[in-house]
């Protein structure tokens, strides 16, 4: 069999989901879209069932898999709802759909439903993808609100920039959205925190934080946070050496001849490339871990195949163990080789089996 997985460690993403609540202090709605950013939706969310106060997911396909799966806890539309004809199925499966849109506002409003529907009412505070304007909030707000069949409302917003610890606009959009939040009934629940905002940003910490990334031990903050440094990695993408070629100096390697030998090489074969979702532009020198210890990448990334440089490693051979990103190895630090962020990394897997462990 092909030596190649994704060991998924459920124990280090239950340790980050207590470590993201914990600082949030209120709520965590465990975000789980994308099939848990790779790491399996139905895997993640079983380990936290009982535990998390609610799911984040895309989409109705998303909450779906999920409810048939036995998962009750609340499960929040980040997308909302893409046309009026999903609001039964939202209805039967008690969803929470984000609201974002004024066409959605009347939907809910032409739509009676029999029971009380939960809804996130989104403000833009300046991200500018979803939400509503801060001059058509209050008024969608105060319809939403008069409609019978609405039971609870959170008002929510993202951010765009919490990664970049020392940029402004974090501090602008929260400012927009607690003016906004003043006009709104005191006591209405908020949320704003992604796992950035979570972790760097404590003044975003309101009544439902919503962990992503962090929950699966990865993080693009761009500064030192000691919040980051708690985190586990929950997937480690393992492969093996499955040929080794001894080189002189001056040969050519892989498609392109893209690295040329600059010293005798030892080169080792190994099985995972960019149809498993490692990135096809990850550069020579890129980080990867050959039993146990640090090694390198050469050459280019084939679809099923990458190569990496055995040559200070000489007790490594055919066989070899190699982590190309996982505990050892921060998916992040692969990401900035080839300009890619972790959650592309992450939320990119493909043809991997998952072998889930430490449940
Ligand atoms: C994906 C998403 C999150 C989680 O973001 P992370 O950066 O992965 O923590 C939170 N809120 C919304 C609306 C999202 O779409």
């Amino acid at each position: 069999m092909r030596p190649t997985r994704a060991r998924i460690h459920l124990d280090a993403l239950r340790h980050n989901y207590r470590h993201a609540r914990a600082l949030g202090g209120g709520k965590a709605l465990a975000v789980v879209k994308a099939d848990a950013y790779g790491h399996g939706a139905i895997a993640c969310a079983r380990t936290l069932d009982g535990e998390a106060d609610g799911f984040g997911v895309a989409c109705i396909e998303e909450a779906l898999e999920l409810r048939e799966a036995g998962i009750r806890a609340p499960i929040v539309l980040l997308e909302g709802f893409f046309d009026a004809g999903e609001l039964p199925l939202i209805e039967r499966h008690a969803l929470w759909p984000v609201v974002a849109s004024p066409w959605q506002v009347e939907a809910l409003e032409r739509h009676p439903l029999q029971h009380p529907l939960q809804v996130w009412l989104k403000l833009d505070s300046g991200m500018h993808r979803l939400g509503l304007a801060p001059g058509e909030y209050l008024d969608a707000w105060n319809r939403v609100r008069a409609l019978p069949w609405i039971g609870g409302m959170v008002a929510m917003t993202h951010f765009s920039r919490a990664d970049e610890l020392g940029h402004p606009g974090t501090s602008d959009q929260l400012a927009t959205f607690d003016a906004t939040l003043a006009r709104l009934p005191p006591g209405t629940p908020a949320s704003v925190a992604n796992s950035a905002a979570l972790m760097a940003w404590p003044r975003t910490r309101r009544d439902w934080v919503r962990p992503g990334l962090m929950l699966y031990g990865a993080h693009t903050l761009d500064a030192p946070c000691a919040e980051a440094e708690a985190l586990r990695a929950v997937m480690a993408l393992e492969s093996k050496v499955i040929a080794v070629r001894e080189l002189a100096a001056g040969e050519p390697i892989g498609y392109g001849g893209a690295f040329v030998t600059t010293r005798p090489t030892r080169v080792g074969v190994v099985a995972a490339g960019y149809a498993d979702g490692y990135p096809q532009y990850a550069t020579s020198g890129t980080p990867v871990v050959i039993d146990g210890r640090a090694g390198e990448l050469i050459g280019r990334v084939s679809m099923d195949m990458l190569t990496v440089d055995l040559t200070d490693h000489p007790g490594a051979g055919l066989g070899s163990d190699i982590e190309l990103w996982g505990p050892r190895l921060p998916v992040a630090d692969v990401a900035a080789h080839s300009g890619n962020s972790p959650y592309r990394l992450l939320a990119g897997l493909k043809r991997v089996p998952r072998v889930e462990c430490g449940n």
